[in-house]
């Protein structure tokens, strides 16, 4: 793997990163401005789009609200990063190869698995047939037409119920409600809403949501989904006119197909530097990779998922010089929630994730949210220019104390 010593005729040590997300991009930019002046090193991107998908704001977009147009292969630009757009639909790790769209082939010598995670469709009946998702830009665009629709229909006030009392069950609810006045919403879960928070911050949470008018119901099991409604464990159904479905993630198969080791919800199993433990030419990061740190395996955010594509970036530029990469550590420190455009609550947490006392609440918490929404695009560019720039993460001081990776 060392590619110090290769010179312009032997051939270049292929990198191909999959997905161009939030931990995709960050692994792209910092690999490529670190390899950029060296020979023998070729990065190359592969992302489904060409527009970034801002996925901590799909809650807007469903909401008809237009976002910022995002170009990967702009941003790539001048990096020496070659940008490829398609579809992935087999990984070969024997030939060590990616096909995309089921025609073209490209070789790599390292691989970084990023393609993220959807919402969780397959688990309950009805929700692929009769379901709209956040799981991307196209998905939330369905659904905004949807609500748009129902909105200037005439007659009784629609129902539109939100499935999964998650955050971003939670956001969604907030969201159309905010926006949507004249329609019924309903938030259903088995959870109450921002469970995992202070009672002061899940407080908040409820008041703004009983603010906005959205009816919560608790311990409510959605068992299947109607072309008309949901059905709950118990037999009782409710009436929608449109179903959102946010509850649960659902990772890409390909992973498992291609005979990486997974873990149960298909993510791939990583060693402390982040390679998949059964195949360490292959990097996984972001929400695609089961990652263990001393409180347990990392759940999908973006505030872990920049980081992690940072550090196969490190990994990776290190065994190309021949040296050992470094373990990664990572621990939380924040849930950031909006509230629609009016409210957020900010809850600050401990590595681990559990919740401190602290929190921000109102406008103080919508600023901070907003900021850390929007931060993810202008670090990438800063990262072009000084990719040291993006190196730094919270540890998690004795929860993610950690041997060094071999
Ligand atoms: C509404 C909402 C709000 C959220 N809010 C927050 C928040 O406030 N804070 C937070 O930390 N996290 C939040 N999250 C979670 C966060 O968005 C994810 O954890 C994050 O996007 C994961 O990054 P990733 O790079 O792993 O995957 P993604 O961002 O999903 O990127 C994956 C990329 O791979 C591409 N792709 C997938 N499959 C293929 C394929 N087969 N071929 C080609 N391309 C493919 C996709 O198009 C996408 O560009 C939110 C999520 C949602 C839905």
């Amino acid at each position: 793997m060392n590619a110090r010593h290769k010179t312009s005729t032997e051939a270049a040590h292929r990198v191909v990163i999959l997905g161009a997300g939030y931990a995709g991009m960050a692994a792209a930019v910092q690999l490529a401005g670190r390899v950029k002046r060296r020979e023998g090193v070729r990065v190359t991107v592969v992302n489904a789009q060409e527009r970034f998908t801002e996925r901590m704001r799909l809650h807007m977009t469903a909401t008809g609200q237009q976002l910022a147009e995002l170009s990967v292969p702009e941003l790539l630009e001048g990096t020496g990063a070659r940008f490829v757009r398609g579809w992935v639909t087999a990984v070969d790790p024997d030939a060590r190869t990616v096909r995309i769209d089921d025609e073209r082939v490209l070789h790599y010598d390292t691989l970084v698995y990023g393609l993220g995670g959807v919402a969780g469709t397959s688990a309950v009946p009805g929700v692929e047939d009769h379901a709209y998702t956040l799981s991307s830009a196209q998905d939330a665009e369905l659904l905004a037409d949807r609500l748009a629709r129902l909105s200037n229909g005439n007659g009784s006030k629609p129902t539109v119920v939100v499935a999964g009392s998650g955050l971003t069950g939670v956001e969604s609810a907030a969201e159309i409600a905010e926006r949507h006045p004249e329609l019924n919403v309903v938030l259903l879960g088995r959870q109450e809403p921002g469970a995992a928070m202070s009672p002061k911050a899940k407080a908040h949470v409820r008041a703004a949501l009983d603010r906005l008018g959205v009816r919560v119901r608790v311990g409510a099991d959605v068992v299947k989904v109607l072309p008309d409604g949901v059905e709950l464990a118990g037999g009782q159904s409710i009436a929608a006119d449109a179903v959102l479905w946010t509850s649960g993630t659902q990772i890409s198969p390909l992973a498992a197909r291609a005979g990486l080791t997974v873990d149960e919800r298909g993510r791939i199993v990583t060693d402390a530097a982040l390679r998949s433990v059964s195949h360490p030419e292959v990097y996984a990061i972001g929400d695609a990779a089961a990652i263990r740190q001393g409180y347990g395996v990392m759940h999908g955010t973006c505030q872990g998922g920049m980081p992690t594509g940072v550090h196969a970036a490190l990994s990776i530029d290190r065994v190309l010089k021949g040296r050992r990469p470094k373990p990664f550590r990572f621990g939380y420190y924040h849930t950031p929630v909006s509230l629609g455009r009016g409210d957020a609550v900010v809850q600050f947490t401990r590595p681990d994730d559990s919740p401190r006392r602290f929190c921000l609440t109102g406008r103080t918490a919508v600023r901070y949210k907003e900021t850390v929404t929007a931060s993810p695009w202008p670090t990438y560019g800063r990262m072009k220019k000084m990719p040291a720039s993006g190196a730094f993460w919270p540890r998690g001081g004795r929860f993610t104390r950690v041997r060094r990776a071999k």
